[in-house]
């Protein structure tokens, strides 16, 4: 059985940071997205170790592992890249090549962080893979913030935190056993979160995953760069306050805040 921890949330919302930290685990690994494989493997993306499709020694092998199950990337990335709209030869696609990870690195646990529920969906049916959803947010406040200093629209990002936090509480309730985790609280004490992961995983927490997360070289799709830090560096990132105007701030309470009030529900039901 191949057990998917499925990160589920919104950009720039913690997902990397705590795909970094399961796919720190001796038997786990963190493949970042599966949904940019189609991007990877037609080189339009490159694997977090900065090699592209070709020259990164862990995508090759699981190349070399969907050709032994008879499938080609190409067809495996082009049926992924159609999405969940795809149907079942995409589903098909998405399974095989959760099968070939697994097999190219003997890995039971496998961490994808691609964020959107459908693609934790596709995953549905196969009687060889289970999937542990986690769903990891930030408060609205902050992701206005974010998203203001990005200059992309702050209104279309409260309205995606609405329909991304509904899609992701979903889909939590539609399993059993998912995880929701507010961002603030998993910044002050990682260790319960990711022990709490672990074990729905059916592991055990391992001290690396919290002190040296940033020091194992990891191949993930796509995903933030981020570069090899330290537990001292993980902290709670206040600067919306600073960033907002108040009538920013009562935009988003106004637009988000039944949002944020029903994660924060979720995450102490869970
Ligand atoms: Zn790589």
């Amino acid at each position: 059985m191949i057990t998917v921890v499925a990160i589920l949330g919104l950009e720039h919302s913690g997902t990397t940071l705590l795909a970094r930290m399961l796919g720190t685990h001796s038997a786990a690994t963190s493949v970042g997205g599966i949904k940019n494989f189609a991007a990877f493997a037609s080189g339009k993306k490159a694997c977090t170790c900065g090699g592209s499709w070709g020259d990164c020694d862990f995508w090759s092998a699981v190349d070399e592992a969907l050709e032994a199950a008879g499938r080609s990337s190409r067809d495996v990335g082009s049926a992924i890249g159609s999405g969940a709209e795809g149907g079942p030869s995409s589903r098909q696609a998405a399974q095989d090549l959760v099968r070939a990870i697994s097999s190219a690195t003997g890995s039971k646990i496998l961490v994808d962080s691609s964020r959107d529920p459908l693609w934790v969906d596709m995953l549905d049916g196969a009687t060889d893979i289970r999937t542990v959803r986690v769903h990891i947010f930030k408060t609205p406040y902050e992701q206005m913030a974010s998203a203001k200093r990005k200059n992309r629209s702050t209104y279309k990002e409260l309205r995606k935190y609405n329909r991304r936090s509904r899609a992701c509480r979903r889909a939590l309730a539609s399993h059993d056993g998912g995880i929701t985790i507010p961002y603030g609280a998993f910044c002050g004490a990682p260790e319960g979160f990711v022990s709490q992961i672990m074990r729905a995983a059916g592991a055990q927490l391992e001290p690396e995953q919290i002190t040296g997360w940033g020091l194992t070289p990891l191949h993930m799709l796509g995903g933030n760069r981020m570069k090899r830090e330290t537990r001292s560096t993980i902290r709670y990132d206040e600067l919306w306050r600073d960033t907002l105007s108040s009538g920013e701030v009562l935009l988003a309470r106004l637009i988000a805040g039944g949002s944020l009030r029903r994660n924060m529900d979720s995450s102490s039901r869970g």
